[in-house]
């Protein structure tokens, strides 16, 4: 079956493999961009577009993944990451 997961940033179902996944490491509390099968806990997902992504940078994932990361940490971990 095809793993579909929802954008936080349009709202737009897609293809898993089609979205950035954002996880909050269960243990150390980073906030882990594109983790590996290790990192687990709390996860959300993103569009590969400059337009998610800047929403999500203004909007922040703290609330969301009960997270503590800055506007500034968290535009870089997904900077680089757009695809076009
Ligand atoms: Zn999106």
């Amino acid at each position: 079956m095809e793993i579909k997961r929802k954008c936080i940033s349009c709202g737009e179902i897609k293809l898993r493999d089609k979205l950035i996944k954002i996880t909050k490491d269960c243990h150390s509390g980073n906030i882990v961009v594109q983790p590996d099968n290790k990192t687990f806990g709390r996860s959300a997902y993103l569009c590969y577009n400059q337009t998610c992504i800047n929403t999500v940078i203004k909007k922040g994932v703290n609330k969301l993944l009960k997270a503590n990361i800055s506007r500034e940490d968290l535009k870089g971990l997904l900077d680089g990451q757009f695809k076009s």
